[in-house]
């Protein structure tokens, strides 16, 4: 028998390990740990830690920790971790290693060939240094493959006609776009440009600052002195807050005792973050992107009307600032229907694959095949609109999926909304499928507006979950929708109402009100604003509150 092929992604910040399992690509997982930290340490007893271990302990002792090894292969440098020298090669055979360690007992065999994933603008030294760190490992690299072009092997574009695509990598520690095209087995990588230096730990840095600013505010106290522990916990709070915030419009990030005052009184943090405000912080590294990405465009001689496709890659492209500043830009869509941070591992299990005699032409993954959301009052063609739709869940998400977003009330001291939930694409609500509504009622009647949170989580099973959350109070409601992947399309339902009005001898009816089902009728539609539980987005709350504040005056002068 054939001994198996991995795929691996060696990593800046994490590193991962895939492999031909039961006819497809699958990941291949330590416990519940798909993610190997890319880190090495030595305990103060001499213990090798890997992974999670070695991360965990790089606040308090990084002189005996590495991380981003990834960044000196190829050089002639020596990493010491307590009194012990290391070179590059060395500290990631050690990973590949721990992750071959993943891998044997799901294959039950001995792995001893692997194809291992490069950034596009490795030089040669730096691909010979990571064919080294294989073969230290015990593993004979039958590929080194650039990562972009394991990106696209995992969304399959190797198929049909010549394909052309941005991959932008954004992880933790660095940055690249490459242009690349894509035609059968031939992948070209046409431009690449990049910041060694830029990634989500740029991120994480500039919200700790704020974090540790607005303690030493409110406490007197800059944590960065002489404070490690404290230090270390508000670090691995804002990396949790970071992430939270790419699905939530908001997140709280509380610290308890981090340290005690000069009159024995524990100092805590308790702060509340929005995504715009994070997205204000990190806009400008943002914008630093798009430079190399304008050049790498430039460079491929390709104009954004010659681009296929979008491939997010690295974790941080998990924040949906990043894909709509790109989508804007470049105007196709940000495709991340292969998570992220494990697309280029996957990309490497597809050649490791083929390479093994496999038949294998993409990923497989689960994401939801329609957009979810709640409608709301907007406005549409410059008239207020009840029924405007913005999905929460968008089609192509990896599943399971929670996402939250923020409605406001819609006028002066409204005390219930109601969630209109549909499934599909288009921004009139009523051309959509309505797949439930519930009403919040009891909402605590405010002469500002007042913030709801609706969350959707849908999970493998097609069960779609919807939560209301007051934000002020935590007053909430929820329904569970069973099913919601398998309901009938807008076609089928259609045809379905229109067989039945057949069989009953009706008229045909006008295309556009079919979607019109009993559940649509009871949307209140009331001309007077006080009886109307609507509920609308931020940008258009103030001007309605402004609207609805002028003709609640005017009723009463
Ligand atoms: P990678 O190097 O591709 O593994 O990416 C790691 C980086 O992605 C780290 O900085 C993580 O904090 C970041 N990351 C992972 N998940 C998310 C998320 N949901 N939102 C924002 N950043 C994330």
């Amino acid at each position: 028998m054939n001994d198996p092929i991995v795929g691996i992604d060696l990593g800046t910040t994490n590193s991962e390990i895939s492999a031909y399992i039961n006819g497809e690509v699958q990941l291949i997982s330590s416990g519940d740990q798909k993610i190997l930290p890319s880190c090495v340490g030595l305990s103060p007893d001499g213990d090798l830690l890997v992974g999670e271990a070695a991360r965990n302990q790089m606040l308090i002792y990084p002189e005996r920790t590495a991380r981003s090894i990834k960044r000196k292969i190829g050089q002639d440098v020596k990493i010491k971790l307590g009194d012990q020298a290391f070179t590059p090669q060395e500290i990631s055979a050690i990973i590949l290693k721990e992750l071959v360690s993943w891998a044997e007992p799901k294959l039950q065999t001995k792995v001893s060939r692997a194809v291992i994933t490069v950034p596009a603008f490795f030089s040669d030294a730096q691909r010979a240094a990571t064919r080294e760190a294989g073969e230290l490992a015990g593993l004979e690299v039958v590929r080194i493959l650039n990562e972009p072009t394991a990106a696209s092997l995992a969304y399959g574009y190797a198929e049909g006609r010549q394909h052309t695509m941005m991959v932008y990598d954004l992880g933790g520690g660095t940055f690249d776009v490459s242009i690349v095209t894509v035609e059968g087995d031939v992948t070209e990588v046409l431009a690449s440009h990049g910041n060694n230096e830029l990634g989500g730990d740029d991120f994480d840095k500039l919200l700790a600052d704020h974090l540790l600013e607005l303690f030493r505010d409110e406490h007197g106290l800059d944590l960065r002195d002489q404070h490690p522990a404290a230090y270390s916990r508000i670090w691995w709070a804002t990396e949790e807050a970071k992430k939270k915030l790419s699905f939530e419009p908001y997140v709280r990030i509380r610290e308890e005792n981090l340290a005690t005052s000069a009159d024995g009184h524990p100092m805590h943090l308790d702060v509340e973050l929005s995504r715009e405000q994070f997205e204000d912080m990190i806009s400008p590294l943002v914008e630093s992107t798009l430079e190399s990405v304008n050049k790498a465009m430039e460079d491929a001689g390709k104009q954004t009307g010659d681009l296929d496709a979008i491939l997010l890659v690295g974790g941080s492209t998990r924040i949906p600032y990043i894909a709509e500043t790109l989508e804007k830009l470049a105007g196709v869509p940000a495709r991340q229907d292969v998570h992220p941070d494990l697309c280029v591992a996957l990309g490497a299990g597809v050649l490791a694959s083929r390479l093994g005699g496999h038949d294998i032409e993409r990923v497989l993954v689960d994401v939801s095949p329609f957009s979810f959301g709640p409608a709301y009052l907007g406005y549409r063609n410059g008239m207020p609109y009840p029924h405007c739709y913005r999905p929460i869940i968008s089609r192509n998400t990896p599943l399971p999926v929670t996402r939250a977003e923020s409605y406001y009330t819609s006028y002066p001291f409204q005390t219930e909304v109601k969630f209109d939930i549909y499934q599909g694409e288009n921004p009139d609500a009523l051309k959509n499928i309505h797949i439930g509504s519930f009403k919040v009622t009891g909402l605590k009647p405010m002469e500002d507006y007042n913030e709801v949170l609706c969350r959707m989580s849908l999970n493998l099973d097609g069960i779609l979950n919807v939560v209301a959350i007051e934000k002020k109070t935590g007053l909430s409601k929820q329904i569970t929708i069973s099913n919601a992947v398998n309901l009938l399309s807008k076609d089928e339902e259609a045809s379905a109402k229109e067989r039945i009005r057949q069989l009953f001898g009706e008229e045909e009816s006008d295309s556009d009100t079919l979607g019109e089902g009993p559940e649509q009728r009871d949307i209140e539609e009331s001309a007077s604003p006080e009886n109307a539980a609507w509920m609308v987005k931020e940008d258009e709350a103030r001007l309605l509150l402004q609207r609805s504040r002028s003709l609640l005056s005017n009723m009463h002068s």
